[in-house]
């Protein structure tokens, strides 16, 4: 669904009619420059799917509903070809869901497949921060009811939106499960070159030794490695998450469109 309003400039009192898809999470910001004075104007969709309200966040105030003015096309998880960013009749979800339709698991039962949360973790920035907490208190002493509790949340959360019931047991499960999500199809080929090595060392007879050096010497760092990584993409979010569905299917023909950096 795609909301609209106008949106002044505080600057130069340029008039905007912004028409912004409205997403999974509950909170989506987004930005633009100004198209007169160049400077940057910051406003967010506050949504209870599938209806939500603009607010202004940064050097803008919101107006009424005049449609001739400048027209101004955001989306929070797909990016516009450089031509249609004022086009009024444009729908990226439509170009993005012919790309992923291919890429979809498929959910028994279901006719139709839910493109947005296969490809998009509903509040993921909230949920990283349960995945982080999960971690943490796997790694803490006598935590055991307060984790429990959050694997649990975290599976009734995930259940609602994926393919099949999240059944995450340990802080593991919740890892592999999240990053999955976020990553899925293209986390299968990160995995290929780790395959190999598993079969590689199970036929020369080295695998319980590598597991016995992976687990006391590798694992911590890498998983802390992880957390660090995932920390930072989810500070930019807002930005990548225009991108990402692109990566993930392998697709770089993004040349010639609008990307804000
Ligand atoms: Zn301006």
């Amino acid at each position: 669904m795609v909301i609209s309003q106008n949106v002044e400039c505080l600057i130069c009192n340029k008039v905007y009619f912004t028409r912004v898809a409205i997403g999974l999470d509950s909170y989506q910001k987004h930005y633009f420059d100004c198209l007169d004075c160049e400077q940057s104007i910051g406003i967010a969709v506050r949504s209870k799917a599938p209806n939500g309200h603009i607010e202004a966040v940064e050097n803008c105030k919101l107006g009424g509903f005049d449609r001739n003015k400048t027209i101004i096309n955001l989306h929070p998880s797909f990016c516009f070809p450089v031509e249609k960013y004022h086009d009024a009749m444009f729908f990226p979800s439509i170009e993005g869901v012919e790309l992923l339709q291919p890429h979809l698991r498929q959910r028994d039962g279901a006719f139709l497949q839910d493109v947005a949360s296969q490809f998009d973790i509903p509040n993921a920035d909230t949920m990283w921060g349960k995945v982080k907490a999960i971690y943490q208190l796997s790694h803490a002493e006598g935590k055991d009811k307060a984790l429990a509790k959050l694997i649990k949340d975290y599976n009734l959360q995930r259940s609602k939106v994926k393919v099949g019931d999240s059944n995450c047991v340990t802080y593991i499960d919740v890892m592999c499960e999240f990053y999955d999500a976020l990553f899925y199809p293209r986390i299968n080929e990160l995995y290929e070159p780790i395959e190999r090595l598993i079969d590689q060392l199970h036929e020369a007879g080295k695998l319980d030794d590598f597991y016995n050096y992976y687990k006391e010497s590798l694992r911590e760092e890498n998983e802390l490695r992880y957390l660090s990584v995932f920390t930072v993409y989810f500070k930019h979010r807002d930005i990548l998450g225009q991108l990402i569905y692109r990566a993930r299917i392998n697709n770089s023909e993004i040349d010639g469109r609008f990307k804000r950096l």
